[in-house]
Protein backbone atom coordinates (compact mmCIF):
# COMPACT_ATOMS: atom_id res chain seq x y z
CA UNK A 1 0.00 0.00 0.00
CA UNK A 2 1.49 3.03 -0.89
CA UNK A 3 -0.16 5.67 2.08
CA UNK A 4 0.48 9.21 0.46
CA UNK A 5 -0.57 12.83 2.44
CA UNK A 6 -2.79 14.08 -0.41
CA UNK A 7 -5.98 16.26 -0.28
CA UNK A 8 -9.02 14.34 0.01
CA UNK A 9 -11.43 13.97 -2.52
CA UNK A 10 -8.49 14.43 -5.09
CA UNK A 11 -7.54 11.68 -7.33
CA UNK A 12 -4.23 12.07 -5.84
CA UNK A 13 -5.36 10.49 -2.02
CA UNK A 14 -6.73 7.23 -3.91
CA UNK A 15 -4.84 4.55 -2.20
CA UNK A 16 -4.03 1.92 -4.89
CA UNK A 17 -3.61 -1.92 -3.01
CA UNK A 18 -2.91 -4.16 -6.47
CA UNK A 19 -3.52 -7.56 -5.19
CA UNK A 20 -4.72 -9.06 -8.39
CA UNK A 21 -1.34 -8.74 -10.13
CA UNK A 22 1.02 -8.75 -6.76
CA UNK A 23 -0.50 -12.41 -6.17
CA UNK A 24 -1.30 -13.88 -9.21
CA UNK A 25 1.17 -15.06 -12.06
CA UNK A 26 1.47 -12.77 -14.75
CA UNK A 27 2.98 -12.84 -18.01
CA UNK A 28 6.30 -12.09 -18.17
CA UNK A 29 6.29 -10.78 -22.18
CA UNK A 30 5.68 -7.10 -21.90
CA UNK A 31 5.33 -6.01 -25.12
CA UNK A 32 1.77 -5.13 -26.27
CA UNK A 33 1.76 -7.74 -29.33
CA UNK A 34 -1.57 -10.40 -29.78
CA UNK A 35 -0.98 -13.56 -28.68
CA UNK A 36 -2.00 -16.85 -26.57
CA UNK A 37 -0.68 -16.24 -23.23
CA UNK A 38 0.12 -19.23 -21.25
CA UNK A 39 0.09 -19.98 -17.65
CA UNK A 40 -1.07 -16.43 -16.59
CA UNK A 41 -3.66 -14.54 -15.26
CA UNK A 42 -3.14 -11.43 -16.96
CA UNK A 43 -0.40 -9.28 -18.94
CA UNK A 44 0.56 -5.81 -18.17
CA UNK A 45 -0.22 -3.39 -20.87
CA UNK A 46 -0.71 0.26 -21.07
CA UNK A 47 -3.37 2.35 -22.30
CA UNK A 48 -2.86 4.00 -25.51
CA UNK A 49 -2.70 7.62 -25.52
CA UNK A 50 -5.47 10.00 -27.07
CA UNK A 51 -5.32 13.03 -28.79
CA UNK A 52 -8.36 15.26 -26.81
CA UNK A 53 -9.64 13.42 -24.06
CA UNK A 54 -13.29 15.72 -23.16
CA UNK A 55 -15.70 14.54 -20.01
CA UNK A 56 -19.03 13.60 -21.25
CA UNK A 57 -20.38 12.54 -18.12
CA UNK A 58 -19.64 10.78 -14.96
CA UNK A 59 -21.68 9.22 -11.97
CA UNK A 60 -21.65 11.36 -8.77
CA UNK A 61 -22.36 7.78 -6.74
CA UNK A 62 -20.00 5.86 -8.43
CA UNK A 63 -17.05 8.91 -7.75
CA UNK A 64 -18.33 8.77 -3.76
CA UNK A 65 -17.22 4.58 -4.01
CA UNK A 66 -13.46 6.39 -4.84
CA UNK A 67 -13.87 9.36 -2.30
CA UNK A 68 -13.97 11.65 -5.40
CA UNK A 69 -14.89 14.96 -5.28
CA UNK A 70 -17.01 16.72 -7.83
CA UNK A 71 -14.45 19.28 -8.43
CA UNK A 72 -12.43 16.34 -9.19
CA UNK A 73 -14.70 14.87 -11.24
CA UNK A 74 -14.99 17.85 -13.23
CA UNK A 75 -11.09 18.78 -13.78
CA UNK A 76 -9.13 18.16 -16.69
CA UNK A 77 -6.93 16.03 -14.94
CA UNK A 78 -9.94 13.97 -14.56
CA UNK A 79 -10.42 13.30 -17.98
CA UNK A 80 -6.99 12.82 -18.88
CA UNK A 81 -6.37 9.61 -16.29
CA UNK A 82 -9.80 8.10 -17.08
CA UNK A 83 -9.21 8.24 -20.91
CA UNK A 84 -6.14 6.63 -20.27
CA UNK A 85 -3.44 9.26 -20.64
CA UNK A 86 -2.09 9.59 -17.61
CA UNK A 87 -1.13 7.07 -15.17
CA UNK A 88 -1.68 7.74 -11.45
CA UNK A 89 1.39 6.43 -8.58
CA UNK A 90 0.01 3.33 -7.56
CA UNK A 91 -1.78 2.21 -10.70
CA UNK A 92 -0.20 -0.70 -12.37
CA UNK A 93 -2.54 -1.63 -15.44
CA UNK A 94 -2.65 -4.66 -17.11
CA UNK A 95 -5.55 -6.83 -19.12
CA UNK A 96 -6.93 -10.04 -18.40
CA UNK A 97 -6.65 -13.30 -19.79
CA UNK A 98 -9.87 -15.32 -19.60
CA UNK A 99 -11.47 -17.81 -22.47
CA UNK A 100 -15.59 -18.72 -23.11
CA UNK A 101 -18.23 -20.40 -24.75
CA UNK A 102 -19.76 -18.03 -27.16
CA UNK A 103 -23.29 -18.53 -28.50
CA UNK A 104 -22.64 -22.11 -26.78
CA UNK A 105 -19.20 -22.74 -28.82
CA UNK A 106 -16.10 -23.29 -27.17
CA UNK A 107 -14.24 -20.05 -28.37
CA UNK A 108 -10.57 -20.18 -26.82
CA UNK A 109 -8.22 -17.94 -25.29
CA UNK A 110 -10.85 -14.22 -25.76
CA UNK A 111 -9.41 -11.73 -22.52
CA UNK A 112 -9.84 -8.25 -22.20
CA UNK A 113 -8.90 -7.26 -25.61
CA UNK A 114 -10.19 -3.51 -25.23
CA UNK A 115 -10.20 -3.70 -21.45
CA UNK A 116 -7.24 -2.19 -18.98
CA UNK A 117 -7.41 -2.67 -15.54
CA UNK A 118 -5.68 0.47 -13.64
CA UNK A 119 -5.45 -0.88 -10.44
CA UNK A 120 -7.69 -1.90 -6.89
CA UNK A 121 -8.11 1.32 -5.01
CA UNK A 122 -9.11 0.86 -1.33
CA UNK A 123 -11.75 3.34 -0.12
CA UNK A 124 -12.38 5.45 3.34
CA UNK A 125 -15.06 2.32 3.89
CA UNK A 126 -11.28 -0.01 3.32
CA UNK A 127 -13.91 -1.45 0.12
CA UNK A 128 -12.00 -2.91 -2.89
CA UNK A 129 -12.81 -1.32 -5.84
CA UNK A 130 -11.21 -2.30 -9.73
CA UNK A 131 -10.76 0.61 -11.78
CA UNK A 132 -11.21 -0.35 -15.61
CA UNK A 133 -11.13 1.35 -18.54
CA UNK A 134 -12.95 -0.10 -21.76
CA UNK A 135 -11.71 1.00 -25.17
CA UNK A 136 -8.57 2.54 -24.16
CA UNK A 137 -6.60 0.64 -26.99
CA UNK A 138 -5.60 -3.40 -27.62
CA UNK A 139 -4.05 -5.44 -25.12
CA UNK A 140 -2.59 -8.68 -26.05
CA UNK A 141 -5.79 -9.93 -25.99
CA UNK A 142 -7.50 -8.13 -28.65
CA UNK A 143 -6.60 -10.53 -31.78
CA UNK A 144 -8.03 -8.82 -34.54
CA UNK A 145 -10.03 -6.26 -33.13
CA UNK A 146 -9.06 -2.20 -32.47
CA UNK A 147 -8.92 -2.45 -28.93
CA UNK A 148 -11.42 0.65 -29.29
CA UNK A 149 -15.14 1.95 -28.55
CA UNK A 150 -17.15 3.98 -29.86
CA UNK A 151 -19.46 6.60 -28.43
CA UNK A 152 -22.89 5.35 -29.22
CA UNK A 153 -22.10 1.69 -27.62
CA UNK A 154 -20.19 3.22 -24.44
CA UNK A 155 -22.91 5.50 -23.77
CA UNK A 156 -25.13 2.96 -23.65
CA UNK A 157 -22.81 1.24 -21.18
CA UNK A 158 -22.56 4.34 -19.15
CA UNK A 159 -26.13 5.06 -18.33
CA UNK A 160 -27.30 1.36 -18.19
CA UNK A 161 -24.82 0.34 -15.24
CA UNK A 162 -25.68 3.07 -13.34
CA UNK A 163 -29.54 2.68 -14.02
CA UNK A 164 -29.40 -0.83 -13.17
CA UNK A 165 -27.26 0.31 -9.71
CA UNK A 166 -30.36 2.67 -9.10
CA UNK A 167 -33.10 -0.05 -9.65
CA UNK A 168 -31.05 -2.63 -7.16
CA UNK A 169 -29.80 -4.96 -9.86
CA UNK A 170 -26.36 -6.12 -9.25
CA UNK A 171 -23.95 -4.68 -12.04
CA UNK A 172 -20.73 -3.56 -12.25
CA UNK A 173 -20.72 0.43 -12.17
CA UNK A 174 -19.98 2.96 -14.26
CA UNK A 175 -17.10 6.69 -13.05
CA UNK A 176 -16.73 8.11 -16.53
CA UNK A 177 -17.66 8.56 -20.11
CA UNK A 178 -14.88 10.01 -21.86
CA UNK A 179 -14.49 11.06 -25.61
CA UNK A 180 -11.31 10.85 -27.06
CA UNK A 181 -11.22 13.27 -29.70
CA UNK A 182 -10.54 10.40 -32.29
CA UNK A 183 -12.76 8.81 -34.90
CA UNK A 184 -12.99 4.66 -35.12
CA UNK A 185 -14.52 3.04 -38.03
CA UNK A 186 -17.31 0.74 -37.59
CA UNK A 187 -19.49 -1.45 -39.70
CA UNK A 188 -22.76 -1.63 -37.38
CA UNK A 189 -24.16 -4.43 -38.71
CA UNK A 190 -21.53 -6.49 -40.64
CA UNK A 191 -23.04 -5.77 -44.09
CA UNK A 192 -20.48 -3.75 -46.08
CA UNK A 193 -21.27 -0.36 -44.55
CA UNK A 194 -18.35 0.95 -42.00
CA UNK A 195 -18.60 4.41 -41.38
CA UNK A 196 -16.22 6.64 -38.93
CA UNK A 197 -17.58 7.23 -35.17
CA UNK A 198 -16.54 9.22 -32.57
CA UNK A 199 -13.93 7.35 -29.74
CA UNK A 200 -14.71 6.66 -26.26
CA UNK A 201 -13.63 5.15 -23.13
CA UNK A 202 -15.38 4.45 -20.03
CA UNK A 203 -14.25 3.75 -16.54
CA UNK A 204 -16.14 0.87 -15.12
CA UNK A 205 -15.56 0.11 -11.09
CA UNK A 206 -16.50 -3.36 -9.86
CA UNK A 207 -14.74 -5.50 -6.97
CA UNK A 208 -13.94 -8.04 -9.12
CA UNK A 209 -14.23 -8.44 -13.24
CA UNK A 210 -14.05 -11.76 -12.83
CA UNK A 211 -15.95 -14.23 -15.06
CA UNK A 212 -16.58 -18.02 -15.99
CA UNK A 213 -14.52 -18.19 -18.71
CA UNK A 214 -11.83 -16.90 -16.60
CA UNK A 215 -11.71 -20.33 -14.83
CA UNK A 216 -12.68 -21.71 -18.00
CA UNK A 217 -9.17 -20.93 -20.14
CA UNK A 218 -6.99 -22.09 -17.53
CA UNK A 219 -8.95 -25.78 -17.32
CA UNK A 220 -8.95 -26.27 -20.99
CA UNK A 221 -5.38 -25.90 -21.10
CA UNK A 222 -4.78 -28.07 -18.21
CA UNK A 223 -3.52 -25.57 -16.21
CA UNK A 224 -4.76 -26.49 -12.87
CA UNK A 225 -2.46 -24.78 -10.60
CA UNK A 226 -2.72 -21.57 -12.29
CA UNK A 227 -6.90 -22.51 -11.90
CA UNK A 228 -6.54 -22.96 -8.22
CA UNK A 229 -4.22 -19.61 -7.61
CA UNK A 230 -7.12 -17.76 -9.29
CA UNK A 231 -9.97 -19.62 -7.37
CA UNK A 232 -8.25 -19.47 -4.04
CA UNK A 233 -7.20 -15.77 -5.10
CA UNK A 234 -11.02 -15.25 -5.95
CA UNK A 235 -12.65 -16.94 -2.72
CA UNK A 236 -9.50 -14.88 -0.23
CA UNK A 237 -10.82 -11.66 -1.49
CA UNK A 238 -13.88 -11.27 -2.76
CA UNK A 239 -15.49 -14.44 -0.29
CA UNK A 240 -13.52 -13.87 2.60
CA UNK A 241 -16.48 -15.04 4.92
CA UNK A 242 -16.46 -18.90 3.03
CA UNK A 243 -13.05 -19.23 4.63
CA UNK A 244 -9.78 -20.37 4.06
CA UNK A 245 -9.90 -22.09 0.59
CA UNK A 246 -9.90 -25.94 0.60
CA UNK A 247 -12.23 -28.41 -2.28
CA UNK A 248 -14.84 -28.22 0.44
CA UNK A 249 -14.86 -24.75 0.30
CA UNK A 250 -14.40 -24.62 -3.84
CA UNK A 251 -17.78 -26.27 -3.43
CA UNK A 252 -19.20 -23.61 -1.06
CA UNK A 253 -18.22 -21.03 -3.25
CA UNK A 254 -19.77 -22.98 -6.06
CA UNK A 255 -23.12 -22.95 -4.36
CA UNK A 256 -22.94 -18.80 -4.09
CA UNK A 257 -22.15 -18.34 -7.34
CA UNK A 258 -24.98 -20.20 -8.40
CA UNK A 259 -27.65 -18.71 -5.22
CA UNK A 260 -26.27 -15.22 -6.91
CA UNK A 261 -26.63 -15.89 -10.77
CA UNK A 262 -30.07 -17.33 -10.05
CA UNK A 263 -30.90 -14.19 -7.89
CA UNK A 264 -29.78 -11.85 -10.73
CA UNK A 265 -31.63 -14.16 -13.34
CA UNK A 266 -34.69 -12.75 -11.18
CA UNK A 267 -33.97 -9.43 -10.95
CA UNK A 268 -33.02 -9.18 -14.68
CA UNK A 269 -37.28 -11.24 -14.93
CA UNK A 270 -38.04 -8.40 -12.83
CA UNK A 271 -37.43 -5.26 -14.62
CA UNK A 272 -37.49 -6.59 -18.26
CA UNK A 273 -33.86 -6.48 -18.92
CA UNK A 274 -32.06 -8.53 -21.69
CA UNK A 275 -28.58 -8.95 -21.71
CA UNK A 276 -28.19 -10.31 -25.23
CA UNK A 277 -24.81 -11.69 -25.04
CA UNK A 278 -24.80 -14.24 -21.93
CA UNK A 279 -22.09 -16.26 -23.30
CA UNK A 280 -19.76 -17.55 -20.30
CA UNK A 281 -16.89 -14.48 -20.71
CA UNK A 282 -19.77 -12.41 -19.82
CA UNK A 283 -20.43 -13.63 -16.61
CA UNK A 284 -19.52 -12.40 -13.51
CA UNK A 285 -18.95 -14.85 -10.72
CA UNK A 286 -20.06 -11.66 -8.61
CA UNK A 287 -23.63 -12.49 -9.94
CA UNK A 288 -22.83 -8.51 -11.09
CA UNK A 289 -25.00 -7.71 -14.58
CA UNK A 290 -21.33 -7.08 -16.78
CA UNK A 291 -20.57 -6.33 -20.02
CA UNK A 292 -23.28 -3.95 -21.42
CA UNK A 293 -23.31 -4.75 -25.47
CA UNK A 294 -26.26 -5.53 -27.00
CA UNK A 295 -28.72 -5.34 -24.38
CA UNK A 296 -32.62 -4.08 -24.46
CA UNK A 297 -35.15 -3.47 -22.04
CA UNK A 298 -38.55 -4.99 -22.91
CA UNK A 299 -41.18 -3.20 -24.46
CA UNK A 300 -44.02 -5.40 -25.03
CA UNK A 301 -43.81 -8.34 -22.88
CA UNK A 302 -42.34 -11.21 -24.96
CA UNK A 303 -40.69 -13.74 -23.90
CA UNK A 304 -39.39 -14.68 -27.14
CA UNK A 305 -37.47 -11.48 -27.81
CA UNK A 306 -33.96 -10.23 -28.29
CA UNK A 307 -31.93 -7.11 -29.06
CA UNK A 308 -29.42 -8.77 -30.38
CA UNK A 309 -29.02 -9.41 -34.44
CA UNK A 310 -26.37 -11.38 -33.73
CA UNK A 311 -28.58 -13.83 -32.16
CA UNK A 312 -31.81 -13.24 -33.81
CA UNK A 313 -32.07 -16.86 -35.65
CA UNK A 314 -31.54 -18.84 -32.76
CA UNK A 315 -32.79 -16.44 -29.94
CA UNK A 316 -30.08 -18.34 -27.55
CA UNK A 317 -30.11 -15.09 -25.12
CA UNK A 318 -33.92 -14.28 -25.74
CA UNK A 319 -35.61 -12.68 -22.77
CA UNK A 320 -37.53 -16.00 -21.47
CA UNK A 321 -34.71 -18.08 -21.65
CA UNK A 322 -32.03 -16.29 -19.46
CA UNK A 323 -32.85 -18.27 -16.61
CA UNK A 324 -32.16 -21.49 -18.45
CA UNK A 325 -28.80 -20.01 -20.29
CA UNK A 326 -27.40 -19.22 -16.79
CA UNK A 327 -27.56 -22.71 -16.06
CA UNK A 328 -26.00 -23.86 -18.69
CA UNK A 329 -23.23 -21.63 -17.71
CA UNK A 330 -22.77 -22.49 -14.19
CA UNK A 331 -22.58 -26.01 -15.98
CA UNK A 332 -19.56 -25.00 -17.87
CA UNK A 333 -18.27 -23.16 -14.45
CA UNK A 334 -18.78 -26.59 -12.81
CA UNK A 335 -16.51 -28.74 -15.27
CA UNK A 336 -13.81 -25.93 -15.32
CA UNK A 337 -13.40 -26.30 -11.55
CA UNK A 338 -13.79 -29.93 -11.31
CA UNK A 339 -10.42 -30.93 -11.54
CA UNK A 340 -9.80 -28.70 -8.49
CA UNK A 341 -12.52 -31.01 -6.69
CA UNK A 342 -12.33 -33.97 -8.24
CA UNK A 343 -16.09 -35.15 -7.30
CA UNK A 344 -18.94 -34.75 -9.86
CA UNK A 345 -21.91 -35.44 -7.49
CA UNK A 346 -21.41 -32.25 -5.27
CA UNK A 347 -21.24 -30.29 -8.12
CA UNK A 348 -24.65 -32.03 -10.13
CA UNK A 349 -26.23 -31.80 -6.29
CA UNK A 350 -25.57 -27.86 -6.24
CA UNK A 351 -26.58 -27.65 -9.91
CA UNK A 352 -29.67 -29.46 -9.94
CA UNK A 353 -30.53 -26.88 -6.77
CA UNK A 354 -30.14 -23.76 -9.06
CA UNK A 355 -33.72 -24.61 -10.84
CA UNK A 356 -35.43 -24.98 -7.50
CA UNK A 357 -33.83 -21.55 -5.88
CA UNK A 358 -34.23 -19.92 -8.89
CA UNK A 359 -38.04 -20.65 -9.26
CA UNK A 360 -38.72 -19.88 -5.50
CA UNK A 361 -37.07 -16.32 -6.35
CA UNK A 362 -39.16 -15.50 -9.05
CA UNK A 363 -42.55 -16.56 -7.61
CA UNK A 364 -41.48 -14.26 -4.49
CA UNK A 365 -40.42 -11.53 -6.64
CA UNK A 366 -43.85 -11.91 -8.92
CA UNK A 367 -45.57 -12.01 -5.75
CA UNK A 368 -43.85 -8.38 -4.66
CA UNK A 369 -44.49 -7.23 -8.06
CA UNK A 370 -48.48 -7.50 -7.67
CA UNK A 371 -48.15 -6.04 -3.57
CA UNK A 372 -49.11 -9.46 -2.37
CA UNK A 373 -47.84 -9.80 1.10
CA UNK A 374 -45.79 -13.50 0.27
CA UNK A 375 -46.14 -15.78 -2.29
CA UNK A 376 -48.84 -19.28 -1.66
CA UNK A 377 -47.75 -22.39 -2.63
CA UNK A 378 -50.33 -24.14 -4.23
CA UNK A 379 -53.09 -21.16 -4.41
CA UNK A 380 -50.77 -18.02 -6.78
CA UNK A 381 -49.46 -20.39 -9.21
CA UNK A 382 -52.66 -19.98 -11.12
CA UNK A 383 -52.64 -16.16 -10.56
CA UNK A 384 -49.50 -15.79 -12.17
CA UNK A 385 -49.90 -18.68 -15.01
CA UNK A 386 -53.18 -16.45 -15.19
CA UNK A 387 -51.18 -12.73 -16.02
CA UNK A 388 -48.36 -14.22 -18.17
CA UNK A 389 -51.05 -15.94 -20.09
CA UNK A 390 -52.99 -12.48 -20.91
CA UNK A 391 -49.83 -9.74 -20.89
CA UNK A 392 -48.89 -11.45 -24.32
CA UNK A 393 -52.41 -11.41 -25.94
CA UNK A 394 -51.91 -7.58 -27.35
CA UNK A 395 -48.84 -5.52 -27.66
CA UNK A 396 -48.43 -4.87 -23.68
CA UNK A 397 -45.58 -2.11 -22.12
CA UNK A 398 -44.67 -4.44 -19.19
CA UNK A 399 -42.96 -1.45 -17.12
CA UNK A 400 -46.00 0.72 -17.60
CA UNK A 401 -48.50 -2.34 -17.13
CA UNK A 402 -47.50 -3.20 -13.68
CA UNK A 403 -46.83 0.61 -12.65
CA UNK A 404 -50.34 0.91 -13.21
CA UNK A 405 -51.87 -2.43 -11.67
CA UNK A 406 -50.67 -0.39 -8.97
CA UNK A 407 -53.45 2.41 -8.92
CA UNK A 408 -56.06 -0.22 -9.45
CA UNK A 409 -58.72 0.07 -6.96
CA UNK A 410 -59.38 -2.89 -5.40
CA UNK A 411 -60.34 -2.30 -2.02
CA UNK A 412 -64.22 -3.43 -2.07
CA UNK A 413 -63.66 -6.68 -4.40
CA UNK A 414 -67.64 -6.62 -4.50
CA UNK A 415 -67.38 -3.16 -6.86
CA UNK A 416 -64.46 -4.98 -8.97
CA UNK A 417 -67.13 -7.95 -9.35
CA UNK A 418 -69.60 -5.42 -10.26
CA UNK A 419 -67.41 -3.27 -12.69
CA UNK A 420 -68.00 -3.91 -16.21
CA UNK A 421 -64.69 -5.02 -18.44
CA UNK A 422 -63.97 -1.73 -19.65
CA UNK A 423 -64.14 0.45 -15.96
CA UNK A 424 -62.08 -2.50 -14.68
CA UNK A 425 -59.15 -1.43 -17.17
CA UNK A 426 -59.46 1.70 -17.52
CA UNK A 427 -56.08 2.28 -15.93
CA UNK A 428 -54.18 0.13 -17.61
CA UNK A 429 -54.65 1.50 -21.13
CA UNK A 430 -51.61 3.15 -21.13
CA UNK A 431 -49.70 0.35 -21.08
CA UNK A 432 -51.22 -0.73 -24.83
CA UNK A 433 -49.48 -0.09 -28.11
CA UNK A 434 -52.52 -0.96 -30.05
CA UNK A 435 -55.87 -0.74 -28.34
CA UNK A 436 -57.39 -1.25 -30.98
CA UNK A 437 -56.38 -4.92 -30.62
CA UNK A 438 -58.26 -5.38 -28.29
CA UNK A 439 -61.23 -6.68 -28.90
CA UNK A 440 -64.14 -7.74 -26.59
CA UNK A 441 -63.09 -11.26 -25.69
CA UNK A 442 -59.61 -10.35 -24.84
CA UNK A 443 -61.21 -7.84 -22.89
CA UNK A 444 -63.05 -10.21 -21.11
CA UNK A 445 -59.64 -12.44 -20.51
CA UNK A 446 -58.38 -9.41 -18.89
CA UNK A 447 -60.80 -8.31 -16.59
CA UNK A 448 -61.00 -12.02 -15.57
CA UNK A 449 -57.98 -11.88 -14.28
CA UNK A 450 -58.18 -8.38 -12.96
CA UNK A 451 -61.09 -9.87 -10.73
CA UNK A 452 -59.12 -12.85 -10.28
CA UNK A 453 -56.36 -10.43 -8.40
CA UNK A 454 -58.63 -7.98 -7.05
CA UNK A 455 -60.07 -10.84 -5.06
CA UNK A 456 -56.50 -12.59 -4.08
CA UNK A 457 -55.50 -8.92 -2.63
CA UNK A 458 -58.66 -9.06 -0.81
CA UNK A 459 -57.75 -12.46 0.67
CA UNK A 460 -54.50 -10.37 1.95
CA UNK A 461 -56.39 -7.80 3.53
CA UNK A 462 -53.80 -5.00 2.00
CA UNK A 463 -55.23 -1.36 1.76
CA UNK A 464 -54.77 0.34 -1.70
CA UNK A 465 -52.20 2.56 -0.39
CA UNK A 466 -49.92 0.30 1.30
CA UNK A 467 -50.27 -2.03 -1.95
CA UNK A 468 -49.45 1.12 -4.23
CA UNK A 469 -45.87 1.89 -2.15
CA UNK A 470 -45.03 -2.13 -1.96
CA UNK A 471 -45.30 -2.15 -5.89
CA UNK A 472 -44.36 0.87 -6.63
CA UNK A 473 -40.42 0.28 -5.19
CA UNK A 474 -40.24 -2.74 -7.21
CA UNK A 475 -42.03 -1.83 -10.55
CA UNK A 476 -40.00 1.13 -11.40
CA UNK A 477 -41.45 3.57 -13.73
CA UNK A 478 -38.25 4.43 -15.50
CA UNK A 479 -36.11 2.26 -17.03
CA UNK A 480 -33.75 3.01 -19.87
CA UNK A 481 -35.67 2.58 -22.52
CA UNK A 482 -34.21 1.35 -26.14
CA UNK A 483 -35.15 4.12 -28.08
CA UNK A 484 -34.20 6.74 -25.33
CA UNK A 485 -30.89 5.92 -25.32
CA UNK A 486 -30.69 5.97 -28.89
CA UNK A 487 -32.45 9.51 -29.10
CA UNK A 488 -29.26 10.75 -26.67
CA UNK A 489 -26.81 8.97 -28.75
CA UNK A 490 -28.15 10.45 -31.61
CA UNK A 491 -27.80 14.26 -29.69
CA UNK A 492 -24.29 13.24 -28.17
CA UNK A 493 -23.05 12.50 -31.76
CA UNK A 494 -24.45 15.75 -33.05
CA UNK A 495 -21.82 17.27 -30.08
CA UNK A 496 -24.90 17.75 -27.49
CA UNK A 497 -24.88 15.96 -24.65
CA UNK A 498 -27.30 17.00 -22.42
CA UNK A 499 -29.43 14.22 -23.01
CA UNK A 500 -26.79 12.16 -21.43
CA UNK A 501 -27.20 14.15 -18.34
CA UNK A 502 -30.96 14.39 -18.35
CA UNK A 503 -31.15 10.46 -18.61
CA UNK A 504 -28.88 9.81 -15.90
CA UNK A 505 -30.55 12.50 -13.37
CA UNK A 506 -33.90 10.83 -14.37
CA UNK A 507 -32.59 7.26 -14.01
CA UNK A 508 -31.07 7.92 -10.69
CA UNK A 509 -34.64 7.12 -9.30
CA UNK A 510 -36.39 5.27 -11.09
CA UNK A 511 -39.36 4.29 -8.46
CA UNK A 512 -39.95 7.61 -8.09
CA UNK A 513 -42.75 9.65 -9.78
CA UNK A 514 -40.64 12.43 -11.21
CA UNK A 515 -43.16 15.39 -12.10
CA UNK A 516 -42.07 17.26 -15.63
CA UNK A 517 -40.50 13.48 -16.32
CA UNK A 518 -43.19 12.19 -17.66
CA UNK A 519 -41.90 11.78 -21.26
CA UNK A 520 -39.23 9.39 -20.43
CA UNK A 521 -41.87 6.85 -18.55
CA UNK A 522 -43.73 6.90 -21.74
CA UNK A 523 -44.15 3.98 -23.77
CA UNK A 524 -42.08 3.69 -27.17
CA UNK A 525 -43.35 5.87 -30.05
CA UNK A 526 -44.17 3.86 -33.50
CA UNK A 527 -41.03 5.59 -35.25
CA UNK A 528 -38.67 3.33 -33.16
CA UNK A 529 -40.32 -0.02 -33.70
CA UNK A 530 -38.13 -0.60 -36.15
CA UNK A 531 -35.25 1.53 -35.95
CA UNK A 532 -31.54 0.41 -35.57
CA UNK A 533 -30.35 0.49 -32.16
CA UNK A 534 -34.00 0.96 -30.49
CA UNK A 535 -35.37 -2.90 -31.45
CA UNK A 536 -32.04 -3.70 -33.16
CA UNK A 537 -28.34 -4.08 -31.82
CA UNK A 538 -25.22 -5.59 -32.90
CA UNK A 539 -22.17 -7.12 -31.10
CA UNK A 540 -20.45 -3.90 -33.01
CA UNK A 541 -18.91 -1.47 -30.74
P1 LIG B 1 -17.87 -9.10 -26.12
O1 LIG B 1 -18.69 -9.88 -27.09
O2 LIG B 1 -17.95 -7.62 -26.29
O3 LIG B 1 -18.06 -9.54 -24.71
O4 LIG B 1 -16.35 -9.43 -26.49
C1 LIG B 1 -15.82 -10.70 -26.70
C2 LIG B 1 -14.33 -10.61 -26.76
O5 LIG B 1 -13.94 -9.71 -27.80
C3 LIG B 1 -13.66 -10.10 -25.51
O6 LIG B 1 -12.44 -10.79 -25.41
C4 LIG B 1 -13.45 -8.64 -25.81
O7 LIG B 1 -12.41 -8.06 -25.05
C5 LIG B 1 -13.12 -8.67 -27.28
N1 LIG B 1 -13.41 -7.43 -27.98
C6 LIG B 1 -14.64 -6.92 -28.28
N2 LIG B 1 -14.52 -5.77 -28.94
C7 LIG B 1 -13.19 -5.51 -29.08
C8 LIG B 1 -12.41 -4.47 -29.68
N3 LIG B 1 -12.98 -3.43 -30.30
N4 LIG B 1 -11.07 -4.59 -29.61
C9 LIG B 1 -10.47 -5.62 -29.00
N5 LIG B 1 -11.14 -6.63 -28.44
C10 LIG B 1 -12.48 -6.59 -28.46
MG1 LIG C 1 -17.43 -9.43 -23.01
Amino acid sequence: MNYRPSTPGTLGAMIFDNRFTRELPGDPETRNTRRQVLGACYSRVKPTPVAAPRLVAHSPEAAQLLDLSEKTCTSSHFAQVFAGNRLLTGMDPYATCYGGHQFGQWAGQLGDGRAINLGEVINQRAERWVLQLKGAGPTPYARTADGLAVLRSSIREFLCSEAMFHLGVPTTRALSLVLTGEQVERDMFYDGHPRREPGAVVCRLAPSFTRFGSFQIFAARGETEVLRQLLDFTIRTDFAHLGAPSPAVYLQWFDEVCRRTAELMVHWMRVGFVHGVMNTDNMSVLGLTIDYGPYGWLEDYDLDWTPNTTDAASRRYRFGHQPQVALWNLAQLANAIYPLIEQTEPLERTLAGYQGRYQQGWQTMMARKLGLKAFVAGRDEALVDGLLSILPLVETDMTIFFRQLARLAVNNPENADAADDEALMAPLMSAYYRPEQLTAATRGRIAGWLRAYTRRVGQDGTPDEVRRRRMNAVNPTYVLRNYLAQLAIDKAEQGEFAMVADLLAVLRRPYDEQPGQEAFAEKRPDWARHRPGCSMLSCSS
